[in-house]
Order: structure tokens, then sequence, then C-alpha cells
């Protein structure tokens, strides 16, 4: 263990460091409570044994300064002649784990320091479980807020953020646009290329789509399937309107053979476009319901089209 050892009395710091050191233990020596705390603070030791009766800053109050740090929790043992049961509770009520009692017995000491030991091998391995679970956590919230196909943001992670972003904009008066996408005829797509070019299909249309949004707070989202979501931020739906033309026509140039059971030739993209205005209520399920109803006249005015709802 890495062992804090304070005590203003000079020889029996000495004498305590060597009995320690012999035990194999790193010890850190000092002989008041300023330096302790400081010390403490640039070690992270495994274990702190105190005087408590020193001058100035005295045991209780170190001991009293590190627990209410709160983050960490390290073994303290005071160190005292004093022995009186008050001694102890007052010990116990500052912070402390346990009580050695001057002059120190060696073979209670080897004991003590293996109980500590114990303690600190314990609280070692629950640090590091700490770790694991919040790394395990960290990888779990970025698998439910990415598409593992697409790379692209998930439902989930597009419900909240679109839901925040109208409530932003609408608080400072300032519009949105919501593009919904969907690929044209992609059944007729999967039955004759199989599943795994359709899978390739929609990560090039995916990179395609994002690759055509440019500013920092616009967004996309892999919707279900082969649909897509797109969020433009501070964007009036004029100018939304034109990244989804840009978008049908980004798709369409990438030339990707389409069924020869479809008349037309490539794949293609239906789009719709809803907006919110900035001095109009407007609420994230609203719009999505525009950009579908939009969607769905774009499908039925003959797909590779874009139509917005006002
Ligand atoms: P429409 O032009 O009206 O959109 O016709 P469609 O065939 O694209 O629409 P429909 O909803 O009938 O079919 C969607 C198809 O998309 C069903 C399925 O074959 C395919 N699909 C959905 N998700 C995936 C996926 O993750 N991978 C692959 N390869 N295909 C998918
Ligand atoms: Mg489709
Ligand atoms: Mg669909």
């Amino acid at each position: 263990m890495k062992i804090l050892l304070v005590d203003d009395t000079k020889t029996d710091l000495m004498v305590l460091a060597t009995y320690l050191r012999k035990m194999d233990h790193e010890v850190v020596t000092c002989e008041n409570g300023e330096q302790a705390f400081k010390l403490f603070m640039l070690h992270q030791p495994d274990l702190l044994i105190l005087d408590v009766i020193m001058p100035g800053m005295d045991g209780h109050e170190v001991a009293r300064r590190i627990r209410s740090l709160g983050d960490e929790w390290i073994p303290i043992i005071f160190l005292s002649a004093k022995t009186r049961s008050e001694d102890i509770v007052a010990g116990i009520e500052a912070g402390g784990d346990d009580y050695l009692t001057k002059p120190v017995d060696q073979t209670v000491l080897i004991a003590k320091m293996h109980a500590m030991q114990r303690i600190a091998e314990m609280r070692k391995r629950l640090l590091n479980m700490t770790l694991q679970l919040d790394e395990a956590n960290r990888e779990l919230s970025r698998l439910v807020n990415v598409d593992g196909l697409t790379g692209l943001a998930s439902r989930r992670f597009l419900d909240q953020y679109l839901e925040n972003e109208v409530n932003r904009l609408g608080r400072t008066h300032r519009p949105l646009t919501l593009i919904m996408a969907d690929i044209d005829s992609f059944k007729a797509y999967n039955d004759h290329f199989g599943h795994i070019a359709g899978d390739k299909c929609l990560k090039t249309v995916s990179a395609t789509l994002l690759s055509q949004l440019h500013r920092p707070a616009d967004f996309a989202a892999r919707y279900g399937g082969e649909e897509f979501c797109i969020v433009l931020p501070e964007t009036k739906v004029s100018g939304g309107t034109h990244i989804a033309e840009r978008i049908r026509v980004a798709i369409e140039s990438l030339c990707l053979p389409q069924s020869p059971d479809i008349e037309r030739e490539y794949v293609t993209l239906s789009l719709g476009v809803a907006g919110c205005l900035p001095d109009s209520p407007c609420n994230s399920k609203q719009l999505l319901k525009d950009a579908d109803e939009a969607l769905y006249q774009a499908k039925e005015g003959g797909r590779n089209q874009v139509r917005v709802t006002q």
C-alpha cells in the first residue's frame, strides 16, 4: 500500500515508518496537519495513519477535511496515546476507521495492516468496476444513439434532438425545416439484388445524403428501414426545399442501377419538406406528420421528387 504517515513526534514517525517499510509498504511522511492535507491530495494514498494531537491542524481536523471532499473513500487510522472511549468515539466521528495506541505494538500493527490491505484491494476492485461500468454505459448510449448500419443518428436520438431544437428555436422565434426522405421502390431493389446489396445501397445513400449537409447544426438520422429524416435548424422552408432538391439530384447522380422491374433506371429518393414558422406554434410530432404527408404526396406524384407542406 501507499501509506501517508503523519506524526509531529520525529522519533515516533521514524520508528513507525521503518516498521511499515519493512512490511514492503511505500511510506510518505510529514509532521503536521496542513502538510498532510497537501500530501494527501498529491499522492492519493491507499491508507492514512494520523497522529491525533499535533500543533496547528490536529488529526481529527485533517480527517474531517478529507472526508468533506466526499468523492473518494480511503481508510484512516488514528494514532494516539489517548485511549479513553470518548477519544475513540471522537476519532470515528471525525471520519476515522480504526485506532492504534502509542507506543505501537508491532504485532498489532502487522495485523491491522493486513486488514487495511484487504480493504484497499477491495476499494481498488470497486474503482475498477466503476470505470468498466462507466465505459459500458458510454458504449450503450452510443449504440442506442447511432444506427449500426449507416452510422447516422438513430430514430431515438432524432426524436430527442428534434424536440429540443423545436423548443429552442420556438423560444427565440427562429425557423426550422424538417425533411423526410424514402428510397423509391426499395423493395424491388432488394428483391432483385438481394439484401446484402440492399444494405450497401443504404450505406451509400446515407453517406451521399450526409455529404449534402454543410452547416454544423444540420442533422441526419435513419428514421426506419429506408427512410431518413434531416433536421435543418435556423433554415426556412424555402432554403430547406432547396437542400432537399440538392439531395434528390445527388442520389440520382450516383446512377446506382435500379431493378429492371422498375421503370426508373437508377435508385432515386422521394422527399417531403415541412417547417416551423418563426411566429406560429410548432411541435415536433406535428412537424413529423407534415413532412410524412409531403413525402406521401411525392410518392403519389410519381416518386423521385420533392414536395412541401406549408
Ligand atoms: P416506395 O417507393 O413506395 O417507398 O416503395 P418501397 O418498395 O421502397 O417501399 P416499401 O415500404 O414497400 O419497402 C421498403 C423495403 O425496404 C422493404 C425492405 O425490402 C427494404 N428494407 C427496409 N429496411 C432495410 C434494411 O435495413 N436493409 C435492406 N437491405 N433492406 C431494407
Ligand atoms: Mg421506399
Ligand atoms: Mg418506406
